[in-house]
């Protein structure tokens, strides 16, 4: 049976969490042998569809109704219900975003199937899923291990699996048509207000120098940003500098903040607590300096160096020509 991704998008714009659950998906599906497919649904949709056919896919489902029109949690919940009842998966995934968990957990209710929010790995063996949230407010990380019932329904952690790259190939697309008559839309969306950008996304950015409580003073956060602003990246912090109010808390890093996924990642005086390593780990370079050799920190860090910040990032600045 195959695997499902219900895909998002806003105005016909696919968000990164959709390309995120496809590579996590193909990943699950390639070791489960079985076929990957997604659904698509709104009004208008051959442009998306034929960018979503780009992706490592087996088959693109568009469901194009003007119901669909505007993203609602009844639209969603309503037809992806119908398809559910025509066709087989053995999961279906969407991104854990403000959108994927209202809509899901309807269907899920409504088809009487279990749900996994906010999941941070998939496995399936078998007739088992397996699938890792964090749990007690990020203090322990959790296996949860569904008996398959056809389908399971999972939502996945933005930021927590790489975005899946275009395949070079096209995969088949196919307009399913439901009797949406059924589906009542209780709300009228009047339009989409973005709100304007208060601070740099985190998460985006490439390169996060990252300040822990071994900063010791405000002041001193002055020399990781000439650090970050060197290398052309941008400042994050441990917890405890966002509840010291020394960054807005859109710069916190770990379980209760954002997930950072950057090229390059230094953690300066960050002891590496689990619920900061759950939201860097998945960092492709990560270095980190701390005085103490013992500190859990250097267990996930490909580059460890063992010293005083206060020595080490000036001579770092140095070497990259900016002292
Ligand atoms: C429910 C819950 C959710 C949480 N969520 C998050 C989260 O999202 N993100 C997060 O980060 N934490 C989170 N925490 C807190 C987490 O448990 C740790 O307390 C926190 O990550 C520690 O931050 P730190 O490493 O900066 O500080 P510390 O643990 O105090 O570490 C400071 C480090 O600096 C080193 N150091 C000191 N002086 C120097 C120096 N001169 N040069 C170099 N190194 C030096 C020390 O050796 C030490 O290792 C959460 C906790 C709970 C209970």
């Amino acid at each position: 049976m195959s695997i499902l991704i219900v895909a998002e998008h806003r105005d016909g714009q696919l968000e990164e969490t959709t390309l995120e659950a496809i590579s996590k998906g193909r990943e699950v599906s390639r070791a489960a042998k079985t076929q990957l497919k997604t659904v698509l649904l709104g009004r208008d949709l051959s442009t998306t569809a034929t960018e979503l056919a780009s992706y490592p896919l087996d088959e693109v489902l568009v469901i194009e109704d003007d119901r669909l029109e505007h993203y609602t949690p009844e639209g969603y919940s309503g037809a992806l219900s119908l398809l559910l009842g025509e066709e087989d998966f053995s999961i279906v995934i969407t991104g854990h975003t403000a959108t994927g968990y209202e809509f899901l957990p309807r269907v899920a209710a409504d088809l009487k199937k279990p749900i996994v929010t906010d999941t941070l790995s998939i496995e399936m063996t078998g007739s088992t899923v397996l699938a890792t949230r964090m749990g007690y407010n990020g203090k322990v990380a959790v296996e949860l291990a569904v008996e398959r019932p056809d389908p399971c329904f999972l939502t996945l952690r933005p930021g927590g699996s790489k975005a899946a790259k275009r395949s070079g190939e096209s995969a088949p697309v196919r307009a399913v048509g439901l009797d949406l008559s059924s589906v009542e839309i209780q709300r009228e969306v009047l339009g989409y207000e973005t709100p304007e950008v208060e601070d740099v996304d985190i998460s985006e950015a490439d390169i996060v120098v990252a300040a822990g409580r071994g900063i010791r003073e405000e002041e001193n956060l002055k020399l990781v940003e000439k650090l970050a602003g060197a290398l052309g990246g941008v400042v994050a912090g441990s917890r405890p500098i966002i509840d010291k109010g020394w960054l807005p808390w859109s710069r916190q890093v770990g379980s209760s903040g954002k997930t950072v996924r950057p090229k390059l990642y230094i953690a300066c005086g960050i002891s590496g607590a689990m619920q900061h390593i759950t939201g860097m780990k998945g960092s492709q370079t990560i270095v980190a300096i701390n005085v103490d050799p013992t500190a859990p920190i250097f267990a996930v860090a490909h580059y460890g160096v063992v010293g005083d910040l206060f020595k080490v990032i000036p001579q770092l600045i140095k070497a990259l020509g900016r002292g």
